[in-house]
């Protein structure tokens, strides 16, 4: 008998690490393993290393190397952005209020939050419309004499929406105010030159771009203020102290380099298999709903409010059947709670309940496009069967 094949669809949350990224990384863990700051041989290959990543890094951003702070994951550059350049303005004396949006990941969210609660700050949370947009005008009328940060999502984790980055970098960088946008999830998909994005803060995660867990990048253009909350060395430019992870930055560097080469292949391929799966779910699971942006969404998400059903029984009659899936809420000691950022797009509370994230990766086939729409709808209905409410008045 041969074994069923896995289907993994949580490249959202995490991506395998590309053998060529181990194969890059290897030599930095038994043959190159100096202290980079150290004076002898064997430091100064560790540091050449760096330097060479934080130049290929730069190629892909348009910007200059030292430019370019390797972090250990993508909260820590959201934290070091945002905390950062708060602080550095707070002491500047130039004000103390965050422009920032209703569906940012917690990295961003839960900083801006703590910023308000423990250190004076204020924010303005300007909406987002159905489709997860920020509209530009809104930040731009939520501009205040003391903002003095402005942070929005180049795409949504949970329903991949990909906002009007450049648009809104454009009205940020007229009023001199810094710009800090999460690419966690635009990295793998969409250009990331920060001169045409008119950003000041970029972010990217390794592990969602087939390099491992543990691992960032943060873009901090020059002239930027920015007090660095953690005190140790002065590695990373005085951003990020600590001895730098040399294998891990020389593997951030190569995914990144792989996945941008391979995104217009990619894009296209999944983009193609994520409209199926998309149009199949709709076709055949009456009550379900897309969410997020139609059009505007990353080439691998598609994301789903599905009426009747609760995420966590989806997930786990997914995962029996070989099916791995994520939802968009998180669930604390069994209290369900919608996400944030369906809830912030106006979807009701009952059926964000329901939410369902399936994100392709490059091993997707179309295979598993049809393996799944051959498995979901009969496991819809299975929950749906044993939901009083849902039976007595299906909406
Ligand atoms: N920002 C976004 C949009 C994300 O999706 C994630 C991870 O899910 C993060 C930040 C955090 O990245 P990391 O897991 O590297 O800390």
């Amino acid at each position: 008998m041969t074994e069923k094949r896995s289907i993994y669809l949580d490249h959202a949350a995490s991506t395998p690490t590309d053998p060529a990224v181990v194969e890059a990384m290897l030599p930095y863990f038994t043959e190159t393993y100096g202290n980079a700051s150290g004076l002898h041989s064997q430091a100064r290959g560790s540091a050449r290393a760096i330097e060479q990543a934080r130049q290929q890094v730069a190629d892909i951003l348009g910007c200059a190397p030292q430019e370019i702070v390797f972090t250990g994951c993508g909260s820590e550059g959201d934290n070091i952005a945002i905390r950062g350049v708060a602080w550095a303005q707070k002491r500047a004396g130039r004000g103390q209020h965050v422009i920032t949006s209703p569906i940012e990941h917690h990295a961003v969210d839960h900083t801006i939050n703590d910023l308000c609660e423990s250190f004076g700050f204020e924010q303005t949370v300007v909406p987002v419309d159905d489709m997860g947009m920020v509209n530009p005008d809104d930040v731009a009328a939520a501009i205040r004499p003391d903002t003095v940060l402005i942070s929005i999502m180049y795409a949504n984790n949970e329903v991949g929406t990909i906002q009007p980055i450049a648009d809104i970098g454009a009205l940020a960088r007229e009023r001199g105010i810094p710009f800090h946008t999460d690419a966690v999830q635009a990295a793998g998909y969409e250009p990331l030159d920060v001169k045409v994005l008119n950003v000041d803060l970029l972010a990217i995660s390794g592990h969602k771009i087939y390099a491992p867990k543990g691992i960032g990048i943060l873009y901090v253009r020059q002239q930027t203020p920015l007090t660095a909350p953690f005190t140790g060395g002065g590695h990373e430019n005085k951003r990020r102290p600590g001895t730098e992870n040399v294998p891990y930055i020389v593997g951030i560097a190569r995914a990144l380099e792989l996945v941008q080469a391979k995104a217009g292949v990619e894009n296209k391929r999944q983009a193609a298999l994520r409209d199926q799966l998309i149009a199949g779910v709709l076709r055949t699971i009456p009550n379900s709903h897309l969410t997020g942006h139609p059009a505007r969404r990353l080439p691998n998400n598609a994301s789903f409010a599905i009426a009747g059903c609760d995420a966590d029984g989806m997930l786990m009659h997914l995962d029996l059947a070989g099916i791995q899936a994520a939802s968009g809420s998180a669930c604390t000691t069994g209290m369900p709670e919608p996400s944030h950022v369906l809830t912030a797009m106006g979807i009701p509370r009952d059926l964000a309940l329901g939410a369902l994230r399936l994100s392709l990766g490059r091993q997707t086939t179309a295979g598993d496009i049809e393996t799944v729409l051959d498995t979901l709808p009969s496991i819809i209905k299975k929950i749906r069967q044993l939901n009083p409410a849902y039976e007595a008045a299906p909406v």
